[in-house]
């Protein structure tokens, strides 16, 4: 393997991974393949199921008892596959709204957010999801760690050491 920035050897190394790239800063993949250029620093990550990780993830945010932070709105946004504006029409709203929830310049109110789970949820109706849930969201927003973990064919989520 070599490095497509520079053409240098790469190595390949398992490690826990943060998950920069999916937009959010608290999410930490354990034991996952990556290729590291010791020659120029680049990187590559190697995220086996995709579609599945992204379903994790969206399952572990929906049971979080905190506000969804602005970013965990926009993840959830994206994994229903909605653009923003599609997104402001579904749920009745105006696309400035839903990117001032986005950027961090207004709060989604707590019926919309219970909406925006819901949503998730049916998505993916295989998990167990009872309503009750919903009652137990605090008023504050809180960025939890995630981790996942990667298994025979899927992800699924695990307690993180704390660092
Ligand atoms: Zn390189």
């Amino acid at each position: 393997m070599t490095c497509a920035e520079c053409g240098g050897k790469l190595r390949s190394k398992k490690e826990n991974y943060r998950y920069l790239a999916c937009g959010l800063p608290n999410v930490t993949l354990t034991g996952v393949e990556v290729r590291r250029c010791a020659t120029c620093g680049d990187h590559e990550v190697v995220l086996p199921h995709i579609e599945k990780l992204h379903e994790a993830l969206a399952n572990a945010i929906v049971r979080h008892e905190a506000r969804l932070s602005s970013s965990e709105v926009r993840f959830l946004r994206k994994y229903l596959g909605y653009s923003g504006v599609d997104f402001a029409n579904l749920i009745g709203v105006s696309p400035e709204t839903v990117s001032r929830w986005e950027n961090k310049k207004e709060s989604m109110g707590s019926s919309t957010e219970r909406l925006l789970r819901l949503l998730v949820v049916h998505k993916t109706p295989i998990q167990e999801y009872p309503i009750e849930m919903l009652t137990r969201i605090s008023q504050t927003a809180q960025t939890k760690p995630i981790g996942l973990r990667l298994t025979g064919d899927g992800w699924i989520e695990q307690g993180l050491v704390a660092a």
